[in-house]
């Protein structure tokens, strides 16, 4: 094996995840599976291809880029839909190949249109409309030019939706902003029926609104973290728990992360392990190289910090992370050896190393630390 480790997503965990996830939506809302970030550090490659099999057919990208790799492993039927970026060159491409894109600005509009018109072909848009994020969307006084620009051009384009996004649905600190962009969504979407300009979709719910307030599910979802198995926060999970008899978690994490021992050595009483003196054996002692560090996305901060587990053993990460590899301290395991598996995230026998916990050492948030995951380690389906 070329690669020093290998992030495996499971699909029975995913298929629990999505029926988890219907059963929390009303009736005829169509879900969206959110895929920027590398399908959050799961890999698209990867990942798309098992959501269609588990029925998804529906797939949201943060860019151009990113919908160009959907596009390429996604079936025909799948919809694609750029949430943020595309430079106006790129939305000729976007209108051939059939992919919806956010319009937020006027100048997007309008090019939008004008490339519509130069192909002939309709552009798939969604207007995102500002409520009250304030980091993109049209704001009210941009609204009666929309409104023209739209009907002046109704050959051009298809409105596939309204949208916006919501500042913060995972902590109830924000109600009062939330309610407010509820309220002022649904004000404007009655503006555009009323110029003729009905939405196909309307569609508003990120992972923490669509459990939190479930009015904000209109038409459709667009559902990240959540289908990977991760609560967006521990206050999203205890709303849930709080509305339901059955207080354990519907979810179950789809990805793990995992590498082998690269080498064993002892260590003698008194000597310090690694770079500088942030570890001193204070016992003789064993310890296992893994060929993991910062530069794959373990953080150095878990230096002295992170565990990892070894022959069904939690294992302690001692000295400082480095740029590829970390010494984990194996002194009670005397049947490990060389080639064993480390797992960094996931199970091993009864154990699990959650990313919650591996997030809070860290520091960084779930959503963080999975989207830190480099491209280039391997992912493989497993059952
Ligand atoms: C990232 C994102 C989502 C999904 O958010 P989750 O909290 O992961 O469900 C939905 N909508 C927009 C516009 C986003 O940028």
């Amino acid at each position: 094996m070329f690669d020093t480790s290998l992030i495996e997503i499971s699909r029975n965990s995913y298929l629990n995840n999505i029926n988890f996830i219907k059963s929390q939506l009303k009736k005829k809302v169509k879900f969206s599976s959110v895929v920027k970030g590398n399908a959050y550090g799961h890999g698209i490659n990867v990942f798309v291809p098992l959501a269609e099999e588990c029925g998804v057919n529906h797939f949201s990208v943060f860019n151009a880029k990113e919908a160009l790799q959907v596009d390429r492993v996604a079936s025909n039927g799948s919809e694609i839909m750029i949430m943020g970026m595309i430079d106006n060159p790129e939305l000729e491409w976007a209108i051939i190949n059939k992919i919806e894109f956010y319009v937020f600005e006027l100048d997007r509009l309008t090019n939008a249109l004008n490339a519509a018109a130069r192909l002939n072909i309709k552009a798939r848009i969604h207007i995102e409309i500002e409520t009250g994020m304030n980091r993109t969307g049209f704001k009210d006084d941009e609204l009666p030019k929309v409104f023209k620009l739209l009907q002046r051009n109704r050959e051009h384009f298809i409105l596939e939706g309204l949208c916006t996004h919501f500042a913060g649905a995972e902590s109830i600190a924000n109600y009062v902003r939330i309610k407010s962009q509820i309220k002022k969504y649904n004000s404007i979407y009655k503006l555009f029926v009323k110029e003729d300009l009905k939405p196909k979709r309307r569609h508003a719910a990120c992972s923490a609104a669509s459990i939190t307030y479930p009015e904000t599910q209109m038409d459709m979802v667009r559902i990240g973290i959540l289908q990977y198995g991760f609560w967006p926060s521990k206050e999203t999970f205890i709303y849930y728990a709080s509305k339901n008899v059955d207080k354990s978690d519907p979810l179950k994490r789809i990805i793990s992360w995992k590498s082998k021992i690269m080498s064993i050595k002892e260590v003698n009483t008194g000597e310090f392990v690694g770079y500088g003196t942030s570890y001193l054996a204070d016992a003789n002692m064993k310890i296992a190289t893994v060929p993991v560090g910062y530069s794959q996305g373990f953080s150095r901060s878990l230096s002295n910090q992170g565990r990892a587990l070894i022959g069904g053993n939690r294992v302690a990460v001692i000295g400082r992370v480095n740029m590829n590899l970390m010494m984990v301290d194996i002194s009670n395991l005397p049947n490990v050896k060389k080639g064993d598996e480390v797992v960094l995230i996931g199970d091993q026998d009864e154990l699990t190393i959650s990313v919650a916990s591996f997030a809070d050492f860290s520091n960084q948030l779930n959503y963080e630390l999975l989207t830190r995951l480099p491209e280039d380690i391997p992912r493989i389906q497993v059952e």
